[in-house]
């Protein structure tokens, strides 16, 4: 516990902030002391919700006691009593973790209200339909939330033209379903939403949105104890949400949805369609100029893009809630470039609050402009990108088949928070119901999934899973696509195109390019992905795989050729025959890559992974050399520097193609390419000092040109022998995808889907360790090779090119390790030249700002 007490009023200063009063509660505290108009209220502290779970259920103690001293307090401010039979003090009790789970927990609203109460609401304000509506909302939302009723019971059983029937109903459902009466006494209704409250913290939906979102488990959620404004109390009244700037876009302007006459959970929900927010601007002047007022002074104090729930009452704003907004990258983007023009932040802050993992959304694919096709029906273009994939209606099927690797597209009457887990599984989220800001669309934004909501010309029948999208009957696996970025929806499945950088992209990208001291280079085999990495702002080639080369199929009948050779002579006449085709290889890479450096690797993979199986092999020849090559483990067999020792020939080859390649770019350009020669799989020094002999060797005998010779470093013996193998080499570069498996014994090919899969879903591990690096154990061993190898030889350039050379974490760790380049898969470049340059600033103190709420 950070404190010997669990509750702190929203104008009480607080230690612990984010992590100890939730996103919501630090909100609500900030506002308050802004002296932004916020209901007044307390927070139940998160060090509560842990203490409950921790217990099994109990609620720690001395909290009951401390609930009673604030809300006594909370009464002295409001000048109402909570149970108060005439004029009752009515409270929210509300979810909020530090970290944000849009919809995942519950909210309970107009805690306190009772029969008596409803009458003396009446009574007081004349207003009866408001009253009973208060009062049947309570009673619906307690049912569902504490007791777990069926939503659907209460749905139909609504009246909204007889609400003092429909609240007979509703208290007979209840009285149905639990045994008891509504509880009417207010403390008992307040006691039982706040436990309700931290037990949403661990509904399915909620863990399967934090492992998703990698969300640790133990965190739980703080209560907030609202002081009720009312947005359902006639036509002065209302409620909505807001966005500073547009999340998709991030443009300026006015962005958010109102309901007039309605409460919080109609917006959130789903269950109306809002109306866009410049109509309040007609319906509540005044409040309106208060609200964009606020939204301005928000952005300032936070230097960062809100996202706020507000409630009119009686013409009075009121904030519920401000957040920083999730946003999609090109939103993320725009908004960081125009705040530094605005100079409300500086060129580090923006490129420190970019999540270099959310890069990827604008390398998404888009709806080739091309091509021609029949929109048939339209939403809200609720979260870009394009996808098509089969129609499934609901979120289990979305799983299973997305778990088979079908595409999907999940169609909904509305998003909700349950569908979550078929969320992650789908391409696409089409749904009839439902705003721009209903909180599962908010998720579809989050993952970067195209998402059209509010799609008015789709009627969905889930359980017949049909559905009817403009008089037109769709079944499940019917084909569709969706472009979430004009809310255009499609039958059929239409081509898809690479999307294209845009310039705010640039922007941040070239500020990140100032800040980091990491280089950048991509792995790339062809002259092509080179010139898309180098589009992407790569600066050099770290990886060349050669194998891919002999995989072409002008290629592969030569490269069998020479595997099936009886001897020396026939295997260098067919390396003869692959050799002008290497070079030409070569030479395009070079040249795609002018001025900057290429590693390339030589042969690294067993031989057989060139041949056919046996059952396809055509001749008793080739069947026995199948089998002479075939070994119980090849990942640890005859491959890598070890093929190239028992063949010289084959590298020999590879070095003369590669050394005729730089002189003639260097002969028809001028400009002389800088080659990298690199060994793959060395353990022992004295293997990489016969390699180097062979490649000088064979380079002297083509020309006069200057390359490196280097190793990768892939095997855990030379992490530990560095000082030996630094010896024989001028550069490493950390080959993490072999080190991963050969350092924890996890085979990369079948690790995942098999024992990899049910520890990550156990809890075992917490990271996959092949796409983040392993800091603990494989880092230590990079640590201990940086070391020995720069004690020995200080210049030694050094590298990272397996896999976690493009992942952010693992990026930032190669920082601090002190490596001279991270080398990705050209579409990661991006992403890994924002991670360095984040990891700069980091060390430097500046703080990313965390979307909360
Ligand atoms: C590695 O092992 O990390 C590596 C880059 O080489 P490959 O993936 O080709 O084995
Ligand atoms: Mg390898």
């Amino acid at each position: 516990m950070a404190d010997d007490r669990y509750v702190y009023d929203f104008d009480e200063p607080a230690d612990g902030g984010r992590d100890l009063l939730g996103g919501k509660g630090i909100g609500l505290a900030e506002m308050t002391q802004l002296g932004v108009p916020v209901p007044a209220g307390f927070t139940i502290t998160t060090d509560a919700c842990r203490a409950y779970m921790a217990s099994g259920g109990e609620l720690p103690e001395g909290l009951e006691a401390e609930v009673d001293e604030h809300l006594a307090r909370l009464e002295e401010t409001t000048g109402k009593r909570f149970g108060d039979p005439d004029d009752p003090l009515l409270v929210s009790v509300r979810s909020g973790a530090a970290v944000t789970m849009p919809g995942m927990m519950d909210t309970i609203l107009n805690v306190g209200l009772n029969d008596e109460a409803a009458d003396g609401v009446i009574t007081r304000t004349g207003n009866e339909h408001f009253a009973r509506d208060s009062y049947r909302r309570l009673i619906q939302m307690y049912g569902e939330i504490v007791e777990g009723i069926d939503a659907h019971r209460f749905e139909d059983a609504l009246d909204e033209d007889d609400l003092a029937a429909t609240i007979e109903a509703y208290k007979r459902i209840y009285e149905e379903e639990t045994g008891s009466p509504f509880p009417q006494d207010a403390k008992e209704q307040l006691g039982h939403a706040v436990r309700a409250v931290f037990d949403s913290w661990n509904t399915p939906r909620a863990q399967a949105y934090r492992r998703y979102n990698k969300i640790p488990h133990d965190l739980g959620t703080a209560v907030n104890v609202v002081q009720m404004v009312f947005g359902n109390k006639g036509d002065e009244s209302g409620t909505g949400v807001a966005f500073t700037r547009d999340p998709s876009t991030g443009e300026q302007g006015l962005y958010g949805e109102f309901l007039a006459d309605a409460q919080g959970e109609d917006v959130v929900a789903g269950i109306r369609t809002p109306q866009p927010l410049a109509k309040m601007k007609e319906r509540l002047p005044e409040a309106f100029d208060d609200l964009i007022e606020t939204m301005r002074r928000l952005e300032e104090h936070y230097k960062d893009m809100q996202d706020i729930e507000f409630t009119v009452e009686d013409g009075r704003l009121y904030l519920l809630q401000t957040r920083s907004a999730k946003r999609t990258a090109a939103a993320a983007l725009k908004a960081a470039v125009e705040m530094v023009d605005e100079s409300l932040i500086t060129r580090e802050e923006a490129v420190a609050r970019i999540d270099p993992g959310q890069l990827d959304q604008l390398l998404h694919p888009r709806l080739d402009p091309d091509a021609s096709y029949d929109v048939v029906a339209r939403g809200l273009n609720a979260s870009p990108g394009a996808a098509s994939g089969g129609i499934v209606f609901d979120a289990d099927t979305a799983e299973d088949r997305g778990r088979n690797g079908e595409p999907v597209i999940l169609v909904r009457w509305e998003t909700t928070p349950d569908d979550i887990h078929g969320m992650i599984a789908a391409q696409g989220i089409l749904t009839a119901h439902g705003g721009m800001t209903s909180h599962a669309a908010v998720v579809a934004r989050g993952m970067g999934k195209p998402c059209v909501a509010g799609c008015e010309a789709l009627s969905v029948d889930a359980k017949a899973k049909t559905a009817s999208l403009n008089g037109l009957k769709l079944g499940e696996g019917d084909v569709i696509t969706l472009d979430g970025g004009t809310g255009e929806v499609i039958i059929g499945e239409i081509r898809l195109i690479p999307p294209e950088i845009n310039e705010d992209f640039e922007t941040v990208l070239a500020w990140a390019d100032d800040f980091r001291r990491l280089k950048v280079r991509a792995n790339a085999d062809t002259p092509e992905d080179a010139a898309k990495a180098r589009e992407f702002g790569a600066q050099g080639i770290g990886l060349c795989r050669t194998e891919h080369m002999f995989m072409a199929e002008d290629r592969l009948p030569v490269v069998r050729e020479m595997i099936m050779a009886a001897n020396e002579d026939e295997r260098r006449a067919s390396l003869d025959k692959l050799l002008p085709h290497q070079q030409s290889d070569f030479e395009g890479i070079f040249e795609a890559m002018a001025g900057l450096p290429v590693t390339i690797r030589l042969l690294d993979p067993p031989l057989h992974e060139f041949l056919p199986s046996l059952e396809e092999a055509k001749d008793d020849r080739m069947r026995s050399r199948i089998r002479a090559l075939q070994e119980a483990n090849p990942m640890l067999g005859t491959r890598g520097c070890r093929l190239g020792l028992q063949y010289p020939e084959i590298y020999e080859m590879q070095v003369r193609a590669i050394i005729r390649a730089a002189i003639a770019v260097r002969d028809r350009t001028g400009e002389a390419p800088l080659v990298e020669i690199m060994h793959p799989l060395v353990g022992f020094e004295e293997e990489l000092r016969r390699l180097r002999e062979l490649t000088i060797h064979t380079a002297s005998a083509e020309g006069e040109v200057e390359y490196l010779v280097g190793t990768m470093i892939e095997l855990p013996r030379a992490c530990v022998r560095a000082d030996e193998i630094a010896e024989e080499a001028d550069f490493f570069s950390f080959g993490t995808n072999d080190l991963t498996q050969t350092a924890l014994g996890f085979s990369r090919d079948d690790a995942e889907g098999k024992f990899l899969t049910f520890y990550l879903q156990e809890g075992v591990l917490e990271r996959n360790p092949f796409e983040t690096l392993d800091q603990s154990g494989v880092g230590d061993l990079m640590r201990i090779a940086v070391e020995r190898g720069r004690r020995v030889k200080p210049e030694l350039k050094l590298g990272i090119c397996g896999e976690h050379g493009g992942e952010a974490e693992s990026v930032a760790f190669c920082h601090g390790l002190g490596l001279d380049y991270v080398s990705c898969s050209p579409y990661r470049v991006p992403l890994a030249r924002l991670a360095a340059a984040q990891a700069v600033l980091e060390e430097a103190g500046v703080e990313a700002v965390s979307v909360g709420g």
